[in-house]
């Protein structure tokens, strides 16, 4: 069976950036599924692994564009001290959930605090990175009806979950 769209796949991966220093990886972390075809993974990735099998080794170099995408600087935003909770501490470096002009959830990221102001960067913190992939298949199956229609893939024991 060969890697293509409505199939759930299992890998083993590791991702380093550009400069080789270790971003994520599925080891610790059990096997990594996704279902293909549906945009779960970056579009690099996605497209590398089409036609690939079971016990295949890739690696695969993605430009941020096939990634998260470039970093954009209108998602860098000042902010008011007073949109957050009172009494919350604020620090370089937290993440918050907020929604973007257009209702999308999002996670913005404190870069810098200054005075009453706080600015948050909406950029995926792996926008503009050039990922490295090293991946393994584990796996190739065909996808349940309910996954297809979730669009992502379920667990070994076809987990559910409500969404
Ligand atoms: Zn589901």
């Amino acid at each position: 069976m060969q890697i293509a769209d409505q199939k759930v796949i299992t890998l083993d991966y590791t991702l380093k950036n550009e400069e080789g220093t270790l971003i994520d990886s599925s080891e610790g972390q059990g096997d990594f599924v996704y279902l293909h075809g549906a945009r779960n993974i970056v579009p690099g990735l996605e497209n590398a692994l089409a036609g690939k099998v079971a016990g295949d080794e890739v690696s695969v170099a993605v430009s941020p564009e096939e990634g998260y995408g470039a970093r954009e600087n209108d998602l860098l935003q000042t902010v008011p001290k007073d949109m957050f909770e009172e009494d919350a501490e604020i620090n370089v470096g937290m993440q918050f959930h907020a929604q973007s002009p257009e209702g999308e959830m999002m996670i913005v990221t404190v870069i810098e605090l200054d005075g009453d102001d706080v600015i948050v960067d909406g950029n995926h913190p792996l926008a503009g990175v050039s990922l490295n992939f090293d991946v393994k298949v584990i796996d190739i199956r065909d996808a349940s009806a309910e996954e297809l229609e979730h669009g992502h893939a379920h667990g070994p024991d076809g987990e559910h979950h409500d969404h």
